[in-house]
């Protein structure tokens, strides 16, 4: 099966077919920069990440958008949230634009979220945002108040093809504002006038003023992916009004398609609840990384399918945990084998080497081919369907269960074997879903590959009776934390 994607625009699964062939054009709607980011914008952040990264693996070639907004985001009040919180803590917007900007990557670094290719800012984008209102103010799909720019929705039939909201529906849902100068209670601003204390301003045509929110995804979108191009994802949240007005804007300035596939991811609910300020239920990223491995919490996201809400509770973190924690320990106990494997047997790059120059009893057992065969085709299944996370760590689940018994036969794995259960994890759980087990030293500081150094020298030494010696390296790794445990099959290790 190919890949399908559900199109919220078409409110179906679709075959995924990019406009470009082997090439994929996305945008993701990017975080506006006037706070640190919270767990909610890590679970819409690490779902677009599978997407990319599964539409990499595929072989697309993709060039991913997304933006940062620094101006333009207003509360409900008409405040610019940048604006109010510079205001509020007596710095430059910029300066605080900047500042979260940078936490905000740090904290999807953390996360294992890939970086976008390109990440445009508003405020660098001001000039084409006018070229755009100047467009729609010619095609007569906007008009100008008092130095402000509406968009007209009237003029506009197809608004709400998105969210299958009515114009009617928004005119009765909307409060009466007196001061209201806009012509329809449902037009939305794409420009607005800046009063003389406003210092986030730029000139235009209609005199000094500032962006509304939706114009600049439409025009950082466009400018580097083209129009149209092939995914547009975003927050469900943001469904409406948000991508609703993107669409009504480009498509009118245009009179072509925007974006071809629309995805929303669901929202992340705190034990049941929305996540508010105001009920006290919300935390950062950073506050969430602080209190769980960032790893831990990418697996609990992956564990549901990427459109519904996932619930955090702390059952559902600990589950998250223990799952995160078996798939990390049997890759681990590949790697270690690896290490130990003897001499010249493991082959890092085995894969390009020609078949014929392996000798029998140094080839991918029948069983393991077999399994990691299997495992593929499954955990490409459930990806292929709408990128069904969930059913892909079922795979990769299948698969441990095996490994962990091939591990513990009697018959030892070949080093080709291990390398091939090696490079199943890491394209599959480390390429795809980013899932990769945090860097193992514990309190010693000595990373895997040295313990299994000494461990070789260890080994050597009593194999030429040099007991003392060799009593000397367990002694000292066990004073550094490390305990080493001499089996008949060899020695194992475990860190304190
Ligand atoms: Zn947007």
């Amino acid at each position: 099966m190919a890949l399908q994607i559900y199109n919220t625009l078409t409110r179906q699964k679709e075959p995924f077919v990019p406009l470009r062939e082997g090439r994929v054009h996305m945008y993701v709607c990017g975080p506006t920069v006037w706070n640190d980011a919270h767990i909610g914008h890590g679970k819409t952040y690490i779902n677009f990440d599978i997407v990319v990264r599964y539409l990499r693996y595929l072989g697309y070639q993709v060039l991913y958008v997304q933006n940062i907004t620094d101006v333009g985001h207003l509360r409900d009040s008409g405040e610019d949230r940048i604006l109010a919180e510079a205001e509020r803590t007596r710095l430059q917007p910029m300066q605080l634009a900047e500042t979260y900007t940078r936490r905000y990557f740090r904290d999807m670094d953390r996360l294992n979220v890939t970086r976008p290719d390109i990440s445009p800012r508003a405020t660098g984008h001001i000039p084409e945002m006018i070229d755009l209102i100047q467009e729609l103010l010619a095609k007569r799909h906007a008009y100008e108040v008092n130095g402000s720019v509406y968009f007209s929705v009237r003029e506009y039939p197809e608004y709400g093809k998105l969210s299958g909201r009515r114009v009617e529906e928004l005119q009765s849902g909307h409060r009466v504002d007196v001061k209201d100068e806009k012509r329809d209670p449902a037009d939305f601003a794409l420009w607005k006038r800046a009063d003389d204390d406003h210092i986030m301003r730029w000139n235009s045509p209609w005199g000094p003023g500032y962006p509304g929110w939706h114009i600049e995804c439409s025009v950082m979108s466009t400018k580097y992916l083209g129009q149209p191009f092939d995914i547009h994802g975003g927050g469900v949240e943001n469904k409406f009004p948000h991508h609703e007005c993107e669409i009504a804007q480009s498509e009118a300035a245009e009179g072509t398609q925007f974006a071809r596939y629309w995805m929303h991811n669901g929202m992340l609910m705190i034990r049941g609840e929305e996540m508010h300020k105001s009920l006290g239920n919300s935390f950062t990223l950073e506050q969430a990384c602080a209190q769980w491995d960032p790893m831990v919490i990418r697996f609990f996201v992956l564990q549901s399918h990427y459109r519904g809400p996932i619930d955090l509770t702390d059952e559902a973190i600990e589950g998250a945990r223990k799952g995160a924690e078996r798939l990390f320990t049997a890759m681990r106990a590949v790697e270690r084998r690896l290490l130990s494997a003897p001499q010249g047997a493991a082959a890092p790059q085995s894969a390009a080497a020609p078949q014929s120059a392996a000798a029998p009893e140094d080839a991918v057992a029948p069983p393991v081919a077999e399994l990691l065969t299997k495992g593929r085709t499954d955990f490409e299944a459930s990806m292929d369907d709408d990128f069904n996370t969930a059913g892909a760590l079922a795979a990769l689940f299948d698969v441990t269960r095996e490994v962990n018994t091939l591990l513990s036969a009697k018959q030892p794995l070949s080093a080709r074997s291990l390398e091939a259960i090696r490079a199943f994890y890491a394209r599959l759980a480390g390429d795809v879903l980013g899932l990769v087990p945090p860097a193992e030293t514990g309190n010693s500081g000595l990373a895997p590959e040295l313990i299994e150094l000494l461990l070789q020298t260890r080994r050597e030494l009593r194999a030429a009776k040099q007991w003392a010696l060799a009593d000397q390296i367990r002694d000292r790794l066990a004073a550094l934390g490390v305990t080493l445990k001499d089996g008949p099959d060899g020695t194992t290790w475990s860190l304190a």
